[in-house]
C-alpha cells in the first residue's frame, strides 16, 4: 500500500474540488476514516500529516486511543449507543453521528461530568434509506430546539452519508440538500447551535461533496485501501 501517495492523491483531488467552488485545500477538513486500520498504519499516516481520524466503532476507537492518544484528533462517526457515550466523552473531537435528543442528553450529561462542552454534528438521513441512521430533513428544526438548552452540547454543523448508488447526479442532490438544511438553520437563532461544518463526502464522491460545500470529508478506502473486516 503507497500510504504517502495515496494520501497525496486524495489532497490533490481536494484542491482540484476546492478551486471549484472558490476555496482552498486548508478551507476542508480531512478525516481519515481508520476502521479496521491497525495503531501502527495511523501512526504512519501522521508521519504524513493526517491529523485528523475518524472511527465508527467505540471499542475500536478505545482499543487505538490506547497506542496512539492525542497524537491526532479523534472523530466518531458511527452510529453511538447511549450507554458507551462515557468511554469515548474524553477522547473524541467531533461527535458526527448524533442522532436522537436522548443521545444528546446523554452526552450532554457526561461532558458535564468532566467539565467539557463537546461538538457534535447531527446527522441527517437526507436519502432516507430504512438502513441508515439520521434524522429526516423535516425532524431536523424540531430536534435542533430540543438540543439547544443543553450547554454541555454545542451542534457545530450537519453530516450525512450519500445513498450507495453509481448516479452522480442523485448524490449532487443528496448533499445539495444538505446544505439547504445547513443554510436554512444557519438563518435561526438558537443557543448552542452553530451551522460552521458540513461534513459529506467520502472516497467514490469528496470532489462533488466538495464542491457542493462540504468542508469535512470523511475518508478510509482511498487512504487505507480496501477495508478487510475478517481481520
Ligand atoms: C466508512 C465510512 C466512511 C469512509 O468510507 P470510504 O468509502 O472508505 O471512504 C465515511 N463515513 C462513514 C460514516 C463511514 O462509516
Amino acid at each position: 500500500m503507497a500510504l504517502k501517495e495515496n494520501i497525496e492523491h486524495v489532497l490533490a483531488g481536494m484542491k482540484d474540488a476546492a478551486a471549484i467552488s472558490d476555496r482552498e485545500l486548508c478551507d476542508i477538513e480531512l478525516v481519515a476514516v481508520t476502521k479496521t486500520v491497525g495503531a501502527d498504519v495511523i501512526k504512519e499516516a501522521i508521519d504524513y500529516g493526517i491529523l485528523h481520524v475518524g472511527e465508527s466503532r467505540v471499542q475500536e476507537l478505545l482499543d487505538k486511543y490506547e497506542q496512539i492518544g492525542d497524537a491526532v484528533k479523534w472523530h466518531l462517526i458511527g452510529h453511538l449507543q447511549r450507554n458507551k457515550v462515557k468511554y469515548i466523552i474524553d477522547k473524541v473531537e467531533i461527535i458526527h453521528s448524533l442522532d436522537s435528543y436522548r443521545l444528546a442528553k446523554e452526552i450532554n450529561k457526561r461532558a458535564k461530568s468532566i467539565d467539557r462542552v463537546i461538538k457534535c454534528l447531527l446527522q441527517v438521513n437526507v436519502s432516507g434509506e430504512k438502513t441508515k441512521h439520521g434524522i429526516s430533513p423535516e425532524d431536523v428544526e424540531h430536534i435542533l430546539e430540543e438540543i439547544a438548552p443543553l450547554d454541555n452540547v454545542r451542534v457545530v454543523g450537519l453530516m450525512t452519508i450519500a445513498p450507495h448508488v453509481d448516479d452522480k447526479e442523485q448524490i449532487r442532490q443528496c448533499f445539495k440538500t444538505l446544505r439547504s438544511i445547513f443554510n436554512q438553520v444557519a438563518e435561526t437563532d438558537l443557543p448552542n447551535i452553530e451551522m460552521k461544518y458540513l461534513s459529506m463526502g467520502m472516497s467514490d464522491d469528496f470532489d462533488i461533496a466538495i464542491q457542493e460545500g462540504a468542508n469535512i470529508i470523511r475518508v478510509g478506502t482511498s487512504i487505507f485501501g480496501k477495508r478487510n473486516y475478517s481481520k
